[in-house]
């Protein structure tokens, strides 16, 4: 069923109030977008906390980052919002969060492993940390698409992680999963060496996310 401009809105709402409720973001840091059609998306509005977020505070972007409706500034990472609704045409909702896991590990890492079922179902690959860029910068939306292929989700070196679903609960449910696999990434570094999945767990878990894809 499709939504509506304002009930978009109102789940964008509902969906920042509830990052902060499981601690996925804080203060006024990550932002959310979907995508409205082809050509337009939704995108919270820079510096607002999000309780504080009205449906009116939400502007209407174009894929070049122009305000369509709205009067506050966008955030200030829609030009990597754009980016990726230009690149991908199954991506219709994105939450970007400043997680405490994530956060450390795209502080030390590269990238983690395939080494849990979920990373491979929800993600699908390897979670890639993208090389840093300055926030809002050109270069960030270039470093993170290289990185994020066609998979769900990428980290930011030193800022946080990019979520992205075909609506805005299945963005919901990859920034809950991706903070789940940096936490047990780290107890389980402090343990030893990582052990990766097998190529046929591998496989078994790429053949579930197209699958999902396809739903
Ligand atoms: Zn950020």
């Amino acid at each position: 069923m499709e939504m509506d401009i304002d009930e978009l809105k109102e789940k964008i709402i509902e969906v920042g109030i509830q990052l902060l409720k499981e601690n996925l973001t804080h203060g006024t840091c990550g932002n959310i977008s979907c995508r409205v059609d082809k050509e337009k998306i939704l995108i919270t509005p820079s510096s607002l906390p999000y309780g504080d977020i009205k449906p009116d505070d939400i502007l209407l972007v174009n894929l070049d980052g122009e305000v369509l409706e709205g009067k506050r500034n966008p955030s200030v990472e829609t030009p990597f919002h754009t980016a990726i609704y230009k690149n991908r045409d199954d991506v219709k909702a994105i939450i970007h969060t400043h997680s405490q896991y994530a956060l450390a590990v795209s502080s030390v890492v590269d990238s983690i492993p395939v080494f849990l079922d979920e990373i491979f179902s929800h993600i699908g690959g390897e979670l890639t940390v993208s090389r840093y860029a300055l926030p809002g910068s050109d270069e960030l939306a270039e470093n993170l698409l290289n990185v994020l292929g066609d998979k769900n989700a990428a980290l930011l070196s030193n800022h946080g992680a990019v979520c992205c679903g075909k609506n805005l609960d299945e963005a919901f449910e990859v920034a809950r999963v991706v903070e789940q696999i940096c936490k047990i990434f780290i107890l389980s570094s402090c343990l030893g060496k990582t052990k990766v999945l097998p190529e046929e767990g591998r496989e078994y878990q790429r053949a579930m996310f197209e699958m999902k894809k396809e739903f």
